[in-house]
């Protein structure tokens, strides 16, 4: 049985499961996480801290244990100025470019800005959106421009399991984000949603991270 993949989590590690840690700032910590995620929040950046993040995080984003920037993307729900989202967006999409690993995104009510802001600086790494718990027109405009979805308690609760349908298996990803919830407990979710042994489901995702890893090496 292959490693589950569990894309996205502020939780600890779990024994036989390959989790990509979310660190929002400390990002030292990095070192000590592997794998893990590292960016700027559009919920926690503000005018006068955004130039020490931007800084911090370009200083460790290269290094081996980090997998993806992120989580980073836009928020019209959230307090922080528009302009400044997009300022931190459009710096950590410039970043991955630079490094060339891929984007964890949080968008919430803006995946038109998204989807712009990536087109705009012509970004080519993998992009991944997390936790992503919107219907069938949404996934089908990400799912054809190459995008990643990223699937998590909204399987759960039986939202949107359409959109998992539409999802190609080979833009897959499961997670727990910040729920107390076991990754196994997904897969064994998307597993009876897509009709498909968890064994099956357990290759294609790992498959699917090691093309956006760019590796071969097993995990
Ligand atoms: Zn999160």
């Amino acid at each position: 049985m292959r490693k589950f993949i569990n894309i996205h989590t502020h939780n600890k590690q779990t024994e036989g499961v390959v989790s990509v840690i979310n660190l929002g700032d400390n990002y030292n910590r990095c070192l000590d996480f592997n794998p893990c995620s590292i960016g700027i929040h559009p919920w926690f950046v503000t005018d006068t801290s955004f130039k020490g993040q931007l800084d911090e995080l370009a200083n460790y984003a290269a290094h081996e244990t980090v997998f993806a920037i992120g989580e980073c993307g836009l928020d019209k729900r959230c307090e922080t100025e528009w302009l400044l989202q997009e300022k931190a967006f459009f710096e950590q999409i410039k970043l991955a470019n630079r490094i060339d690993k891929p984007l964890l995104i949080h968008c919430v009510k803006a995946f038109g800005e998204v989807v712009q802001c990536l087109q705009k600086v012509n970004s080519k790494v993998p992009v991944i959106f997390h936790g992503f718990n919107r219907g069938i027109t949404v996934a089908r405009t990400l799912i054809e421009k190459g995008y990643y979805l990223s699937f998590g308690r909204s399987l759960i609760r039986d939202q949107h399991l359409e959109s998992l349908k539409a999802c190609p298996l080979t833009q897959l990803f499961l997670e727990t984000d910040d729920a107390e919830l076991e990754i196994e407990t997904v897969y064994n979710k998307a597993s009876v949603v897509l009709g498909m042994p968890v064994e099956a489901l357990a290759v294609q995702l790992h498959e699917n991270y090691a093309r956006v890893k760019k590796t071969k090496f097993n995990i």
